[in-house]
């Protein structure tokens, strides 16, 4: 059996088009299908959609989450739920299309591979300056991290349940799928298609949300900021000594006592912001560590199918 986890925010409109779609590609399968929907805190009819399908079909489930508790908890509490000997994430909005899943079942039967991935292509139809963007993150990430992450991929993936298994054995609290994926290892082959545009709906990430999202990534994925951290430290402490030596000496040899004001507060300044810049990254790894020692769940379910059962 396969299990197909679809996290929901706000996506009324989408879930149906998704689920014909995914049913039509059932057909041309031989496997069994179960569906994970994830309500995440939707404030529009989600929720009630959702109860509809599985009262209609004994192979949907949902999860509806207390609140929004955002993409990766909705993942991750789909991997929980999830019981098929291959499980997939996919996206509601049919940018992650349907109809690769059969080619991706094949490579993943015939092939000695643990997880079929999924890359665009492109990013067609996408604001040039958020392209730039990613693409620089994806450049800096992995430089800095030992964990490799493959630009334009996307969640959308087949894996195994040994994979999925290793997934659920990593229980921290912030959750940056990509970096998790690649971490737990196992070997990952790639498919690209061209990117397309939402079926319906509005996409819930705005750049500052996409921002934050990509320090998570770097905050969880690699202690790098930390050495460029020191290092900087370590240059201006450097500079500072050899500045001083320079005005000692030229004080001795020229006596010169009130110039130099302008530099002083130059160099003031930019101490002090060296030292705020550097106070700001290691508070960043302190805030992850606050959040991680709470152990606060990651998600808190609020209703199942299973109450429609009762
Ligand atoms: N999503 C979610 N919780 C959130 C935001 C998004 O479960 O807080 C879901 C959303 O319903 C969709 C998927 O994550 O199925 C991808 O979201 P979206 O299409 O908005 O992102 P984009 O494709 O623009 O990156
Ligand atoms: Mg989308």
């Amino acid at each position: 059996m396969i299990s197909v986890i679809v996290p929901c925010f706000n996506e009324e409109e989408a879930i149906p088009l998704f689920f014909t779609e995914m049913e039509k590609v059932k057909r041309k399968m031989a496997h069994e299908l179960e569906y994970i929907f994830v309500n995440d805190g939707s404030k529009d009819g989600t929720l009630n959609i959702l109860r509809q399908l599985a009262k209609q079909n004994n192979f949907v489930r949902y999860i509806s989450f207390s609140r929004n508790f955002g993409k990766e908890a909705a993942l991750y509490a789909g991997l929980q739920a999830a019981i098929g000997e291959l499980v997939t994430v996919m996206d509601v909005d049919l940018q992650d299309p349907p109809e690769l899943l059969p080619q991706m079942i094949e490579m993943i039967e015939s092939a000695d591979i643990d997880c079929v991935g999924t890359r665009r292509a492109d990013r067609k139809g996408e604001p040039p300056i958020r392209s730039f963007f990613a693409k620089k993150f994806y450049q800096l990430i992995n430089r800095i991290s030992d964990t490799e992450m493959v630009d334009g991929a996307r969640d959308y993936r087949l894996m195994t349940r040994q994979m999925v298994d290793a997934i659920l054995e990593l229980t921290e609290h912030n959750r940056f799928s990509k970096g998790l994926f690649s971490w737990v290892g196992f070997k990952t082959e790639y498919i690209s298609f061209e990117n397309r545009e939402r079926a319906a709906g509005e996409t819930s990430w705005s750049f500052w949300k996409l921002f934050n999202y990509s320090i998570d990534g770097i905050v969880n994925f690699s202690d790098a900021p930390l050495n460029i951290a020191s290092f900087v430290g370590a240059f201006s402490c450097l500079v500072a000594v050899v500045a001083m030596i320079f005005i000692i000496v030229r004080a001795l040899i020229f006596g010169d006592p009130t110039s130099g004001w302008p530099s002083l507060v130059t160099i003031i300044l930019f101490i002090g912001g060296v030292q705020l810049l550097c106070i700001g990254i290691i508070g960043k790894y302190i805030g992850k560590i606050f959040m991680e020692t709470k152990k606060r769940p990651v998600y808190i379910v609020k209703e199942t199918e299973k109450k429609l059962e009762q």
